[in-house]
């Protein structure tokens, strides 16, 4: 749903004046009137029939649809209708334009989910200020479902959007014959952090950890959510198990680098990581349960090996479960 990695302050940006508006009618002059009306203010898109207007929608939702009620063959109650039953198109606003505003048809377009009427011939001030109130409430709606998956501490994902994204996510592997990587990553003694510094120490380091490696992870399709306390992961689709390994690395030196002093850490003198990398190469079916097992035992393997590290290990069909993966002579420390 939120492809992108989402951090506080990418929310907090104004976003209406890069809004992309549908336009539907079957009468290209209705849509010639519309593009005049938005032409610099918006990004516009036009339809001149509801097969048309389905298929934009599923493909790259827009945020507001401008919707025609009559037209020849599908009519837009209809095209409404099967927008709000669509989970990937729900969300869109949709505003009738019509010639036929009566009571009637007004309230079945409002009950089937439409935001507003707007009557044609149309007044170019309204139609301005209807469409503008109508995206303001659309993103802040957006804003709020995106809050629900992120984190307060960090910003970074929750532990509620981590779960249904690698579900998705092997299943999308699993499809497409493509390898994934999974990343579990712990702060080093943070206990002991928290002790010495005082917690509110402690959530900053949570926080600049966070940060890290929501900087280091490039790919939009890369996503980080705090799992628990002082525990991170990473999911990379599209990422052979090696690559996998040199980015763990990346991230274990990058956290290195903030330099944040722990005087009380047995692994160095400044804040580390330790981490566990489970591969999984997409040949074969694979409950996200076993994966996260897996990367665990690695995590496990890293800590008992000194902290500071990372351990990985490739999914095959031959680890049983639980088992002794986590025994160092089988990963890549
Ligand atoms: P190890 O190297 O084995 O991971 O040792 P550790 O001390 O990091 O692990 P342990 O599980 O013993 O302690 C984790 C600590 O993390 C304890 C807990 O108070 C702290 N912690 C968890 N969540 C938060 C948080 O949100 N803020 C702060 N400041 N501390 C937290
Ligand atoms: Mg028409
Ligand atoms: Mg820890």
């Amino acid at each position: 749903m939120f492809p992108d990695a989402v951090t506080f302050s990418t929310l907090l940006d104004d976003p209406v004046g890069k809004a992309r508006l549908l336009v539907v009618d079957d009468q290209p002059i209705n849509i010639q009137v519309m593009h005049q009306i938005f032409t610099g203010q918006y990004q516009i898109f036009m339809a001149t029939s509801g097969q048309q207007a389905l298929d934009f929608c599923r493909r790259t939702p827009p945020d507001l649809v401008l919707l025609d009620v009559v037209m020849p063959g599908m009519d837009g109650y209809e095209v409404c209708t099967t927008l709000k039953a669509d989970p990937v198109t729900r969300n869109i606003p949709v505003i009738f334009v019509t010639a036929h505003t009566e009571a009637t048809q007004v309230t079945r377009g409002l009950e089937i989910g439409a935001v507003d009427f707007i009557s044609k011939p149309v007044n170019p001030a309204v139609v301005r200020a209807r469409v503008k109130s109508q995206l303001t409430l659309k993103f802040q709606s957006d804003v709020m479902r995106k809050l629900v998956f992120l984190d307060g501490l960090t910003g970074v994902f929750n532990r509620r959007y981590f779960d249904q994204q690698l579900g998705m996510e092997l299943a999308r592997s699993a499809r497409t014959q493509t390898p994934l990587a999974l990343i579990m990553l712990d702060v080093d003694f943070f206990k002991r952090f928290n002790d010495r510094y005082g917690h509110q120490a402690g959530d900053d380091c949570l926080r600049t950890v966070a940060q890290t490696l929501h900087s280091t992870l490039h790919r939009p399709a890369d996503l980080v959510a705090r799992y628990g306390g002082e525990e991170f992961a990473c999911i990379l689709p599209e990422t052979p198990f090696s690559d996998a390994m040199s980015i763990a690395q990346e991230l274990e030196s990058k956290v290195h680098q903030q330099g944040i002093s722990h005087a009380d850490s047995d692994a160095a003198s400044v804040v580390t990581v330790s981490l566990g990398v489970a591969g999984y190469s997409g040949n074969s079916p694979i409950q996200p349960a076993i994966l996260l097992t897996l990367a665990d035992e690695q995590l496990y393997c890293a800590k008992n090996a000194g902290r500071a590290r990372t351990c990985g290990c490739l999914f095959t069909d031959t680890l049983t479960y639980p088992s002794k993966n986590a025994d160092p002579s089988r990963s890549i420390p």
